[in-house]
């Protein structure tokens, strides 16, 4: 490739809408370009970073015996209804009309097409395991997109589904799934690790999310630096707070007392009450699909909406409006409580770190006023226990016991054992060895593939551009001229090299615009090309080319022996990449 051939269009002010990093690097190397919010043109730089990450995702999916596909886009209607998501999943579907009015949804990933691909194709044991997958453009009505490629409107993701007989199985292809997403990233130069996660709209009863560290990710991950714990704080648990909940009581009844203008735990907290927020319960009033619901958790504690979801089954929580509280509870925000006056049918659901809690204070659902001595067991009708707090930084982790961390990450790959949930609503069910007709087991795999090449140059990057990873640059190798004229030896000398190289399949650019050099040098840095092979008079007078690697400092290399280094550099480089 030629520079002068290609379309590089550089730009040396920070665009002033991108906020991260990786989205300015993104825009000013001229890898894309923003056509609206959400929504991006690939440059030919861009793309081919972009192609060679799809290749090393497809050697490792062929490797770990996935068969690929192709599947549409738009997708019916029906099947979404069939598997419940044109509900469930409503808030990031794209819906569509066509001209005789039906309707359409454009995939925001494919579990409904490909359980009816299976449904109609597999009969029998005998066409089982199956792992498809294929790398097809997504569209998510997203509430924000933001950071480039990081959260768009439409996407390029691998999605893989596995198709198993029993649940062993469907075990084994998960395992053969996370164990192809740890290469594929270690491959693509990234430091990314696996996390316990939440399983979200998609279901299914286990999950791991591929995190890649770094301040401007959207999720916190909580993890033991042993590295035998780490969890999307989701789903984080951990051995409890501290201090511990009181659980030493008096005795004593519930006893109202007046709190005028305490509203808030803290308020409650401090003189002259001074009811520390461990010895609080706090009593937040939801709506879970349209039902209202308490939930009580220490005051010291956050609640963790993911844990909501997944432990009450629901697929919608929001918190109460004040009409909705008053109506339900008869007081306002700040005197809630669930000892007196809470409605039969209204379920009360109580986070694990109460059970056994006494001497604790609450509200009591008259304004202005507060309840003392409650306690949990004797005084509260609890309907269900479970885990509904947020993890804190310092608790101890339930695997070692040491304190634990917690960081921001980005998603790049998500990995689910979804059980029957699809293949039951699908139909995809096969004749068995023992005759019976039974359902398949699935599990689902998602790499966001535009989003991973954002991530690598979120991790891959210094002041002064890009800093790809050998695997997926654009270009392994910009060959410099400092005299782009045919005759020149400089020039000569370039294309020599370059005729060299693509023999030896070295991926090379040859930097052929008529610029100074400081130029060429800024914008090679900036597009982030691993080798720089700069080719200048001065130096050829020396029998001499330089070597400058992206990061590293210039080495001189005789123009004999120049072809045979960079080669050297490149294969090395790649083999470090697995
Ligand atoms: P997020 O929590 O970031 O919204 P998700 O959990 O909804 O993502 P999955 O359904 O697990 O995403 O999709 C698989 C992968 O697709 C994700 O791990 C991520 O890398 C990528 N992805 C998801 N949404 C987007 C988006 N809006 N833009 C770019 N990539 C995305
Ligand atoms: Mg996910």
């Amino acid at each position: 490739m030629y520079w002068t051939q290609t379309f590089i269009p550089t730009l040396k002010e920070t665009p002033a809408d991108a906020e991260i990093v990786s989205h300015q690097l993104l825009l000013r190397a001229g890898l894309v370009r923003k056509l609206t919010g959400g929504l991006y043109t690939f440059l030919p730089m861009g793309l081919r970073a972009l192609r060679k990450i799809e290749q090393i995702i497809r050697e490792e999916m062929n490797g770990a015996g996935g068969i690929e596909v192709l599947m549409p886009a738009l997708q019916p209607a029906e099947i979404w209804k069939q598997s419940g998501r044109y509900e469930t999943a409503a808030d990031v579907l794209y819906k569509v009309r066509d001209r005789a009015r039906k309707e359409w949804v454009l995939g925001p990933t494919h579990e409904e097409v490909i359980t009816t691909l299976a449904a109609n194709e597999i009969n029998s044991y005998r066409q089982l395991p199956r792992i498809f997958y294929q790398i097809q453009t997504k569209f998510r009505d997203e509430i924000r997109p933001r950071f480039g490629l990081m959260r768009a409107k439409e996407f390029i993701m691998k999605d893989a589904y596995s198709f198993d007989t029993i649940d062993a199985g469907a075990m084994a292809s998960y395992r053969r799934m996370y164990d192809a997403y740890t290469r594929i990233f270690r491959r693509c130069g990234l430091q990314a690790f696996p996390v316990e996660a939440d399983t979200g709209v998609i279901g299914g009863n286990y999950s791991h999310e591929f995190m890649v560290p770094a301040e401007t990710g959207e999720n916190d991950v909580v993890y033991c630096e042993s590295g035998r714990y780490a969890a999307n704080i989701e789903k984080a648990t951990s051995r409890g707070a501290s201090p511990s909940t009181p659980t030493a009581g008096t005795g004593a009844s519930p006893a109202t007392f007046p709190t005028p203008g305490v509203l808030t735990i803290d308020a409650l907290a401090a003189a002259p009450h001074s009811v520390p927020a461990h010895a609080q319960i706090k009593t937040l009033v939801y709506v879970l699909d349209s039902k209202p619901a308490l939930i009580l958790i220490r005051g010291d504690d956050a609640l963790n909406e993911a844990k909501l979801l997944a432990k009450t089954g629901a697929t919608q929580a929001r918190p109460a409006t004040g009409d909705e509280i008053v109506t339900t509870l008869g007081a306002h925000p700040g005197s809630l409580g669930a000892v007196h006056k809470v409605p039969e049918d209204v379920s009360v659901y109580a986070d694990e770190l109460l059970r056994g809690a006494r001497g604790m204070t609450t509200g009591a659902n008259t304004d202005g006023f507060h309840l003392q001595h409650v306690e949990m067991d004797r005084d509260i009708r609890v309907s269900h226990w479970g885990d509904f707090r947020t993890v804190r930084a310092g608790e101890l982790c339930v695997e070692t016991g040491q304190p634990l961390k917690i960081r921001r990450a980005i998603e790049v790959g998500h990995v689910f054992k979804l059980g029957t949930k699809y293949s039951e609503k699908l139909n995809s069910t096969f004749l068995a060895e023992d005759g019976s007709r039974q359902t398949t087991v699935m599990g689902c795999y998602g790499i966001g593939v535009t989003r991973t090449l954002q991530a690598v140059i979120e991790q891959c990057h210094d002041k002064d551009g890009i800093s790809w990873p050998l695997s997926v640059a654009p270009h392994q190798v910009c060959l410099t001229p400092l005299n782009v004229t045919p005759e020149s030896q400089p020039r000569q000398v370039a294309e020599k090299l370059r005729a060299e190289l693509l023999a030896a399949g070295i991926d090379v650019i040859l930097d052929d615009r008529d610029e100074r050099p400081g130029v060429k040098f800024k914008d090679s840095e900036l597009v982030g090309f691993p080798l720089r092979v700069n080719v200048g008079e001065k130096s050829l007078a020396k029998g001499e080319v330089e070597l400058k690697p992206r990061g590293g400092s210039m080495q001189p290399a005789k123009i004999e022996e120049a072809a045979a280094q960079i080669i050297a550099f490149v294969r090395a480089g790649m083999a470090a990449l697995g």
